[in-house]
């Protein structure tokens, strides 16, 4: 599944933002840019499927650990688990189905960041407002009317 290119390139990335280079990092970021809007517990069990043994722990930290260089970007939709995806800056947002909890990228209307800004920023450097859009996905409609 992984290229050379692409594991050269999240190396690079990683350099890049002063990291050191793990196999556990480029494995979970091969999953996650494989298949985006995982939780932690499916990344690590895809990580195992395609590295074997890692702990948790290394997972986890792998993935803290990228998020906070921003190399992956984390959402928790109310009620679900926190997802992770390949932070990429198109600041795109998300459709959740409140009925199976489907999660659908949809790119942001206004585009840059933040894209909605309140009436009163009460002095703050405002980055990014994170939206995340409810309701029911195409299928779960389909089996209600059925
Ligand atoms: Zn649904
Ligand atoms: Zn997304
Ligand atoms: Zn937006």
């Amino acid at each position: 599944m992984t290229t050379a290119v692409q594991a050269l390139s999240w190396a690079e990335r990683l350099r890049a933002v002063g990291l050191r280079v793990t196999q556990p990092r480029l494995a979970v970021l091969d999953v996650v840019h494989t298949d985006p809007h995982l939780s932690a517990d499916q990344v690590a069990e895809r990580v195992r499927a395609s590295i074997g043994a890692v702990s948790t722990q290394a997972i986890y930290d792998a993935l803290n650990t990228l998020t906070d260089h921003r190399i992956l970007r984390r959402f928790e939709p109310a009620g679900s688990a926190m997802k992770f995806e390949v932070a990429t800056g198109d600041n795109h947002h998300h459709l959740v189905c409140r009925t199976c909890s489907t999660v659908t990228d949809v790119p942001c209307a206004v585009g840059s960041m933040p894209c909605a800004i309140p009436e009163d920023t009460h002095g703050y450097l405002l980055e990014e407002a994170e939206v995340t859009y409810w309701g029911t996905c195409p299928a779960c409609l389909g089996a209600m009317d059925a």
